[in-house]
């Protein structure tokens, strides 16, 4: 194998890296949407995707709901932590930064 050889196949076997990473990156992205699919209408709107609140002036108005964020359905979220937040924690939802009961990570959405 001549130098010229050598270098060429590091090139290759870069570029191949690269790649997988690439490709790793990608299935994260993809697990992460998967692992936040929403299959439940939401309990707290049933999917309306709004609540009723009291605003500052004592005024009813709409906003967001706070349970599902607005996307009107909810699905189990899988911590990072391995434990799943289920459906049927309300309350965990609710928060405007929810945590995970277990390890005290904020949830994303
Ligand atoms: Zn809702
Ligand atoms: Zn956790």
């Amino acid at each position: 194998m001549t130098m010229t050889d050598c270098q060429h196949r590091i090139t290759v076997l870069e570029n191949e890296i690269k790649m997988r990473q690439d490709e790793i990156r990608e299935l994260k992205c993809r697990e992460d949407l998967l692992s936040m699919t929403f299959t439940t209408t939401c309990p707290a709107c049933e999917g309306s995707r709004e609540e009723r609140y009291i605003d500052a002036a004592g005024d009813t108005d709409t906003r967001a709901c706070s349970v599902c964020k607005g996307y009107g359905r909810i699905g189990p979220i899988k911590c990072k932590c391995g434990k799943v937040i289920d459906i049927d924690m309300i309350e965990t939802r609710r928060q405007k930064y929810p945590k995970c009961p277990w390890c005290g990570e904020l949830i994303r959405k």
